[in-house]
């Protein structure tokens, strides 16, 4: 996994259990991944980038999770 170090990496994460999302290259599909986990619990999930800084708008509720 040499060759990932230093690449921009996202992360889903839970801010009502210990939910950590696998590392993505790309930001849409940690996004995903937190809006998986947002519409399983129903728990708020956002997204963090490599340096565990929440992404700012990144914050998916359940209550929005019944979009289409
Ligand atoms: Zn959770």
């Amino acid at each position: 996994m040499l060759q990932a170090q230093g690449q921009l990496r996202y992360r889903g994460r839970c801010a009502d259990c210990s939910w950590i999302g696998r590392p993505f290259i790309r930001y849409s599909t940690a996004d995903a991944a937190a809006r998986d986990h947002s519409d399983a619990q129903r728990h708020t999930a956002f997204v963090v980038d490599q340096y565990d800084m929440r992404i700012v708008g990144s914050t998916v509720r359940p209550d929005r999770a019944g979009r289409a």
